[in-house]
């Protein structure tokens, strides 16, 4: 397939063309289809992380183990009901299948910068059919996708930007082995990045 010539047209072709896209694997990479994703074309909040992990691959459902867990509690928090979200926003990531262990065995592996590069026209091809008012990226690897590689989390986290006519507010990364967000003092910040969710979460949706 020609990515930059042949892009579907509806959000429901871009899911069937995902599904079926071998690309990485066709470069060598060790990755784990089919890609991984939710949501209608009517959402107005798109989540993006970094890669589904193995359960995520094996239920087909962004966010399914622990980091969704932790993810769902943060939401919850700005008054987002996770059922609610998961049938009426949508949910994607950099990288749409599931990348395989480290092989240190330690975690999963990072996408690689090529893999990331390969998948990205169809997040671009997301964001364009769906058109979310709000992006969520969750994790470095989504930031960057947004915010110049320099920048710490630190000065990034419980701060917002308007890039294109949509709000970005980064989450960090919600799985259990990132240190990130377990650190007291890192706490506040996510606390601010939630209350910003919760605002244009209210606005979008009047309670
Ligand atoms: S990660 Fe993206 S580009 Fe790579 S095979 Fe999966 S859907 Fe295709």
């Amino acid at each position: 397939m020609d990515q930059t010539t042949n892009l579907p047209a509806t959000l429901i072709e871009l899911h069937q063309t995902m599904k079926a896209c071998r690309l990485c694997l066709q470069e060598g990479y060790e990755i784990y289809p089919p890609a991984v994703f939710s949501g209608p074309a009517s959402a107005r909040f798109m989540t993006i992380g970094q890669a589904p992990g193995i359960t995520e691959q094996q239920a087909e459902r962004p966010f399914n183990a622990g980091s969704g867990k932790r993810l769902f509690n943060w939401l919850a928090q700005a008054g987002i009901e996770e059922d609610w979200f998961r049938g009426t926003q949508y949910m994607t990531s950099v990288t749409k299948c599931y990348p395989g262990r480290q092989t240190s065995g330690s975690g999963d592996r990072v996408p690689s910068r090529r893999e990331q590069a390969l998948c990205r026209v169809f997040l671009d091809q997301e964001i364009e059919l769906v058109n979310p008012l709000v992006i969520i990226p969750i994790g470095r690897l989504a930031i960057n996708l947004f915010y110049p590689r320099k920048k710490v989390l630190r000065e990034i986290i419980g701060t917002q930007q308007k890039i294109a006519g949509r709000w970005i507010i980064p989450l960090p990364h919600s799985s259990g082995a990132s240190r990130w967000h377990q650190l007291k003092e890192n706490r506040l910040l996510i606390d601010r990045a939630i209350s910003l969710i919760r605002e244009h979460w209210n606005e979008i949706f009047p309670p």
